[in-house]
């Protein structure tokens, strides 16, 4: 690896929804099959989610209306989206490309259902051996493939952009590894559909003035991409290019879950408030537990008054599901800096705000 470029790989399961049915059911093998809404004998409205590759000989692709994937193949498989099953499915490969980050030091981030990327521009371990990106893609692969039994391809490059369009390169089963001297070559050939931002809009816009590759629209410059698409139009200035600065972004730093409540009547009695607060507490707790996690870092309290300012006040410690008293008594001394102290004792009405709002959030999970 060339070590002053970063190696981005982009991970993304073919036809997921679709592989996702035909391992539940062997039999469905070869054949085409075509998740989304009730087709109804071609008087469905809704769309297609996903084609398998089968189905997609037929013309069939996401996005289309069902009655016409129907017309196209009425003895495809019409299945209804099965969301449990591709959240379970999708839960063991993050887990297996976690793993494959831990293991040679490097970033990863879920991007969606179906994909990922991992930054593996440090990649060694213990021996300080350096590893090849294929060897790496290979065993991505492999793993997803032996272990839950579905595809996925694999691009590698020198940012997220690249890697990206390199997974959506030679899919099905694809493996694409682009280095940074190749980057403009892979690029210039391209339809312009392949860049991530160009949509169905900004196309028929760029096919109106001929552009139709990468190549074609490398040749306006950044005034002209302005006047055509504003602030758009710049990034895709550097899209074409080749270039994205975005860092990947640890999932567990970002994620957060949080709930609130908002008071029929603003409110600056505890006796109101408390009874509410901490059913939201265990809410919180609950939903997280049942994402599959235990421990966090953060809790942050928010509230807002009956102007509308809103205030947090967050604490950070090592915190576990299992120990919700130390939640709840933490989470409540923060938001005593909130209520009027006069009405703790019950004596002298308080000149402060009342309360609107009351809201729990946890974060930085572990
Ligand atoms: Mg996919």
């Amino acid at each position: 690896m060339v070590k002053n470029h970063r190696t981005i790989f982009h991970v993304d399961l073919d036809a997921f929804f679709a592989s996702s049915e035909e391992r539940e059911n062997p039999h469905f093998k070869g054949k085409p099959i075509v998740v989304g809404a009730n087709p109804l004998n071609g008087k469905g409205r809704g769309v297609v989610s996903t084609a398998n590759y089968e189905a997609r000989k037929y013309g069939i692709h996401s996005a289309m209306p069902i009655s016409k994937a129907w017309r196209l193949c009425p003895k495809a498989i019409f299945l209804p989206v099965n969301s449990s099953l591709y959240e379970r499915i999708s839960y063991a490969v993050m887990k297996i490309l976690a793993n494959v980050s831990e293991k040679y030091n490097g970033k990863f981030e879920q991007a969606g259902i179906d994909e990922a990327y991992i930054d593996l521009s440090n990649a060694n371990n213990f021996h300080n051996h350096t590893y090849y990106p294929r060897e790496i893609a290979e065993e991505i692969k492999t793993a997803i493939r032996e272990r839950e039994k579905i595809i996925a391809s694999v691009g590698v490059g020198p940012n997220m952009l690249i890697a990206k369009i390199a997974s959506d390169f030679q899919k099905p089963d694809g493996l694409t590894i682009v280095s940074p001297q190749k980057t403009q070559a892979f690029l210039d050939p391209l339809d312009i559909r392949k860049i991530p931002g160009i949509g169905p809009k900004t196309e028929i816009i760029f096919r109106k003035l001929k552009i139709n590759t990468v190549f074609d629209l490398r040749q306006l410059d950044q005034p002209y991409l302005y006047d055509l698409l504003g602030e758009h139009g710049i990034s895709l200035y550097e899209s074409a290019r080749g270039k994205d600065k975005r860092e990947i972004a640890k999932f567990h730093e970002t994620k957060s879950v949080s709930n609130d409540y908002t008071f029929p009547n603003d409110t600056d009695d505890l006796s109101i408030i408390l009874p509410e607060f901490f059913p939201i507490v265990r809410r919180v707790i609950a939903l997280f537990e049942s994402q599959g996690f235990r421990n966090f870092k953060t809790i942050t309290v928010r509230v807002r008054f009956s102007d509308f300012k809103t205030h947090t006040k967050s604490k950070s410690a090592g915190y576990s599901v299992t120990d919700i008293e130390t939640i709840e008594r933490d989470a409540l001394r923060l938001l005593w800096h909130f209520v009027p102290h006069s009405k703790i004792i019950g004596k002298t009405p308080s000149r402060r705000k009342k309360i609107r709002l009351i809201g729990f959030r946890i974060s930085n999970f572990s």
